[in-house]
């Protein structure tokens, strides 16, 4: 029978391993995970009445492997969206809060008549977005950044006020280095094929109708579909607090270190026909290095940004009525925030009545790693922006403070170049692979998709190299 070992319990591993269990019932398969609990980065505390994610709170329902796994899993009818009761988004900018313009097609504004009546945009930074569709388009060429990219489709203003805070939401990274062809590709796609990005987007046939929230979670958050991923894994060994610490060729294909775990499987060895490595870049690096010491450095190049999430606990009557799901930053703000969102005005539930559940996103790629900040440092930093901006100066009541040093790998310029240059290093090595989010999008689904691509691999080497 072949054996193989998945390195890592993140979401990415835990997919990955429900995928080979599911299309390869005579592969023997183990998840080894480092820690003492699944999820990696997805994690969510339940406690007096509180549901607090230490990392992501949603996933994005328009990749489909987000939802099909739920559907799979059986977990999709509790599946919930944001609460509509309080759907407003805002940017802070000159020190004030301005709601999010309507019709944005994720973060390109497309309603010209409801941008000009922002208040975020000035009347000539409007005008410069509805002149985009005059421009020529740029043939095609080099790997350009987000920055340049948006700056010179809508202009400086677009970018800076509108575009950049909502990347920025999602990577913590810096617009001026992020390579558009390895975030965004589908709108430099538009500009070359309509030749204008608001062109393409107005022209764009309507997506089929999803019968799932745009961002979707559960009730009890994110956890539950750990959880129910960990519970479906009956032919699968599971092993917590098991660290790999090598991995080198062997007879049989592969072996793998065991570092000290604190477990009985430490200090041991196993041997694997096919391995797929799901750990950060960073983390993978060293691993590999005996393997390919190049695939190492390849994998040593991949920058990350690093997070800190400060989550408060008001009373209600003592701050002011929050109506929306939270606020993004600009860098061009300045502030050492980069977000902060109202969790109990965003999702129901998730706070007990009279209590408000607020979250502040601390650290951006480029900037000092906050992560080695401590407690009391995080908190003046989320104290003070929630002043500043919500006029909030009561003490919370409590607090929760999570850290994630380098936990968004960087689509910097040259990432897509990196990431065939890491494909290439594997193919010599047949039976190991790597998935998550380094490769091809940061968010859950794209995981998810990533690990399932790579159980398919192993089964494809297992049936090519022996029956399985
Ligand atoms: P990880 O979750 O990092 O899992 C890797 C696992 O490997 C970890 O459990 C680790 O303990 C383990 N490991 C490390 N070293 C070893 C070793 N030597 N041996 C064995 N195991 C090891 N995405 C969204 O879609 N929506 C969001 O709202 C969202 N918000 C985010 C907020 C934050 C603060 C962050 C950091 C990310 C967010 N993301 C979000 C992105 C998304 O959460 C991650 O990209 C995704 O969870 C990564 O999953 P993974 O399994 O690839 O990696």
């Amino acid at each position: 029978m072949s054996k193989a070992v998945i390195v890592g319990g993140g979401i990415t591993g835990l997919a990955a391993a429900f995928r080979l269990q599911t299309i390869a019932p005579n592969i023997e398969v183990t998840l080894v995970e480092a820690s003492d609990r699944w999820g990696g980065k997805i994690g969510t505390t339940c406690r007096d009445g509180f549901v607090i994610e230490s990392g992501p709170d949603c996933f994005l329902s328009r990749k489909p492997r987000g939802t099909g796994l739920c559907e799979e899993l059986g977990i999709a009818d509790q599946l919930v969206g944001r609460d509509p009761d309080h759907a407003h988004t805002f940017v802070l900018r000159h020190g004030a809060l301005h709601p999010l313009p309507a019709g944005l097609t994720g973060m390109i504004p497309t309603n010209l008549e409801a941008l000009t009546q922002s208040t975020l945009l000035s009347a000539a930074g409007s005008a410069r977005v509805a002149q985009e569709t005059a421009l020529s388009p740029e043939p095609a060429g080099e790997d350009e950044s987000v920055a340049s990219f948006i700056t010179r489709r809508l202009g400086r203003e677009a970018f800076e006020n509108l575009v950049e805070p909502l990347m920025g939401g999602i990577y913590a990274g810096q617009a001026s280095r992020l390579s558009l062809a390895a975030t965004f590709p589908q709108l430099r796609q538009l500009e070359l094929e309509h030749g204008s990005l608001l062109k393409g987007l107005l022209h764009r046939p309507p997506g089929a109708a999803s019968s799932y929230p745009p961002f979707a979670s559960f009730p009890g958050g994110m956890q539950t579909l750990v959880d129910a991923l960990v519970a479906r894994l009956q032919g699968v060994t599971l092993l917590l607090n098991t660290s790999v610490s090598r991995i080198a060729h062997s007879t049989e294909g592969y072996e793998l270190d065991f570092g000290s775990g604190g477990n009985a499987c430490a200090g041991s060895h196993r041997q694997a026909d096919a391995v797929i490595l799901t750990t950060p870049a960073f983390v993978s690096a060293p691993l590999v290095r005996e393997l390919d010491g190049a695939l190492a450095q390849a994998l040593a190049e991949i920058p990350y940004a690093s997070s800190a999430l400060v989550n408060l606990v008001f009373n209600e009557n003592e701050v002011p009525d929050l109506n929306g799901y939270g606020y993004v930053i600009p860098l061009a703000e300045a502030r050492q925030a980069l977000a902060c969102t109202w969790t109990s005005r965003k999702w129901r539930d998730r706070a007990p009545r009279g209590q408000v559940l607020l979250r502040v996103y601390i650290g951006r790629y480029g900037q000092d790693d906050v992560t080695g900040y401590d407690d009391d440092r995080l908190l003046a930093i989320a104290r003070d922006e929630l002043r500043e901006t919500l006029d909030i100066s009561v003490t919370s009541a409590s607090h929760h403070i999570f850290r994630y040093p380098q936990g968004i790998p960087q689509y910097n310029l040259g990432h897509l170049e990196r990431v065939t240059g890491i494909r290439d290093h594997l193919a010599s090595h047949p039976g190991l692979f790597m998935a998550g989010a380094m490769f091809n999008g940061v968010g859950i689904p794209d995981c998810m998709a990533s690990g399932e691509a790579a159980a398919e691999a192993v089964l494809d080497r297992c049936v090519k190299s022996r029956a399985v």
